[in-house]
C-alpha cells in the first residue's frame, strides 16, 4: 500500500463577473488543492476523487467587488505630478545626452551605456522586488508604503491591472526625481546621462511593465504584447511563476533577462542565508508562503 500525495492549484472555485461590452468573461480564480489520490490495500488503481467545482465563498465575491470600486486604485494629482516630475527628469537626462552627443558625433558609447542601463535595470527592479517582499514592513523609513503595497498584491496579484497608472508609478517617480535631477544639474556626459536616463527610466516604469504582465493577452495592447513575446518586457508567463509556490523566484520585472541565471545559481537564497546568519533576519519567502490566492484569467463565453 502507498500513499501518493499532490498538490495542484487548479481554478477549482469561480467567482465570474462579466461586463456586457465584452466577449470575454473574467474570472477570479480561487486556488485550492482539489485533487485526492487514494490508494487501496492489495488494489495497485488508483482512485481519484474529484471534488464538485463550487461557488465562491460569499466572502471572496464581496471582497472582489470592494476593490473593484476601491478608491485607493485610482491616481491622484499628487500621483500624477509626481510622475510629472520623474518623466522631466528623465527627459533632460536624454535631451542633454542626445544634444552633447550630437555636437560631438559621438553616438556609440551612450548607445551601449542606454542598453547598459536597461539591462542592470532588470536586475535592479529583481533586487529591489526581492528586499520589499522578503524584509521589513510598513514601519519601514522610505520603503514602508512599498513592502505593504507589494505584500498587497501578493495577496490579490490581479488588483495591480486595476490600479491607475499614476497610482501605480508614483512612488518609484519621486524616488527617479530626486535621484535624477541632482545628477541631470551637475553632469553632462553623454555616456553618463544615456546609462542614467535608461536605468531609471526602466525602474520607474518598471511598475507599469509588471502590471502589463499581470493583463491579459486579448485586453492588452499588441504592441505590448509582442514586447513580452519578445522578452523586451517581463513576460505574463515569467512573472507569473513568481506567484506560484515555491513564491521565491522570478523576482525581475523589466526584461526579466536575469530570472533564469538569479534562480539557477540560487543568488537570492545565498543572500537569505547571508543575511540570517550575519543578521539574524529571516525571509518572509521561508514561512510565508500561501497556497491560497486569487489570480485574475479569462475564460471564453
Ligand atoms: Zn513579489
Ligand atoms: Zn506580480
Amino acid at each position: 500500500m502507498y500513499s501518493l500525495a499532490q498538490h495542484k492549484y487548479p481554478p477549482s472555485l469561480h467567482h465570474q463577473s462579466c461586463t456586457s461590452d465584452s466577449l470575454l468573461c473574467r474570472a477570479r480564480v480561487y486556488c485550492t488543492t482539489t485533487t485526492n489520490t487514494k490508494s487501496r490495500s492489495g488494489d495497485k488503481q488508483l482512485a481519484i476523487e474529484q471534488r464538485p467545482v463550487l461557488p465562491a465563498p460569499p466572502v471572496v465575491a464581496a471582497a472582489n467587488r470592494l476593490i473593484e470600486n476601491d478608491p485607493s486604485l485610482n491616481s491622484t494629482w499628487s500621483h500624477r505630478a509626481w510622475v510629472a516630475a520623474g518623466c522631466t527628469t528623465l527627459l533632460i537626462s536624454l535631451g542633454q545626452s542626445t544634444k552633447v552627443a550630437a555636437d560631438l558625433h559621438m553616438w556609440v558609447e551612450p548607445i551601449i551605456a542606454g542598453y547598459v542601463g536597461y539591462i542592470l535595470a532588470d536586475l535592479g527592479s529583481g533586487i529591489y522586488h526581492w528586499g520589499i517582499d522578503n524584509y521589513g514592513d510598513g514601519s519601514t523609513p522610505f520603503v514602508g508604503s512599498q513592502i505593504e503595497a507589494f505584500q498587497g498584491h501578493h495577496k490579490l496579484p490581479w488588483t495591480i491591472t486595476r490600479r491607475h497608472f499614476a497610482n501605480n508609478l508614483h512612488a518609484l517617480a519621486r524616488a527617479v526625481t530626486f535621484i535624477v535631477l541632482p545628477i541631470d544639474l551637475v553632469c553632462h556626459d553623454p555616456t553618463v546621462q544615456a546609462f542614467v536616463a535608461m536605468f531609471a527610466g526602466c525602474i520607474m516604469f518598471s511598475q507599469q511593465f509588471h502590471a502589463w504582465a499581470h493583463g491579459t493577452k486579448s485586453r492588452l495592447p499588441p504592441l505590448v504584447v509582442a514586447l513580452q513575446e519578445a522578452r523586451v518586457l517581463v513576460s505574463r508567463s515569467q512573472h507569473g511563476a513568481h506567484h506560484r509556490p515555491p513564491y521565491n523566484n522570478n523576482y525581475c520585472i523589466v526584461s526579466g533577462v536575469w530570472n533564469e541565471f538569479l534562480d539557477e545559481h540560487k543568488v537570492f537564497e545565498a543572500m537569505e542565508l547571508i543575511l540570517y546568519f550575519t543578521l539574524g533576519v529571516r525571509p518572509r519567502s521561508w514561512s510565508e508562503p500561501t497556497s491560497e490566492w486569487l489570480e485574475e484569467t479569462e475564460i471564453p463565453l
